[in-house]
């Protein structure tokens, strides 16, 4: 994009559920006349084109982590209507984000010569996934960005 400023452009309204209730809620939409596109603002509880709050993906995700069956873990938000096969779909979005944010990470590290070194022994007898997780996670650096998709906003 180029630094001309925005101008305010058109809203709409978007449904939004949220633990068991649905919200209507107000997207405001700016404009860049030279770039000729359109960013919708979007607040920071939602996706693109998601209908759910990001709190049951954020739940999910940690279930899917901890070992919770899909079974379960649609029992477990049926309240709030989300379906199984949609819970499918985020597990399988999930894994993915997940492994590609693992191979970054581990780039890191062997890079980091203080923290490969202290953990090379580790690796070098074997880890398992839960076991090079929690590493990667204890490793995990404040400054660094956290494993999102854009959400702030996107152009359409
Ligand atoms: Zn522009």
């Amino acid at each position: 994009m180029c630094n001309t400023l925005t101008r305010r452009h058109t809203k709409y309204e978007r449904e939004v559920i949220s633990k068991n209730e649905t919200h209507t809620i107000v997207i405001l939409r700016r404009r860049c006349k030279p770039c000729n596109i359109t960013i919708s603002l979007l607040p920071s509880f939602l996706k693109p084109w998601q209908r759910f709050a990001n709190h049951f993906r954020e739940i999910a995700g940690r279930w899917h982590l901890t070992g919770r069956s899909l079974n379960r873990i649609t029992a477990s938000l049926s309240k709030s209507g989300i379906s199984r096969r949609t819970l499918q779909r985020w597990k399988q979005k999930f894994h993915k984000q997940l492994n590609r944010q693992l191979i970054r990470q581990r780039r890191k590290i062997a890079n980091d010569d203080a923290t490969a070194d202290s953990i090379l022994l580790q690796y070098r007898k074997g880890l398992t996934a839960r076991e090079e997780l929690k590493i990667l996670l204890l490793t995990f650096r404040e400054s660094e960005s956290y494993p999102t998709t854009r959400q702030a906003a996107y152009s359409s």
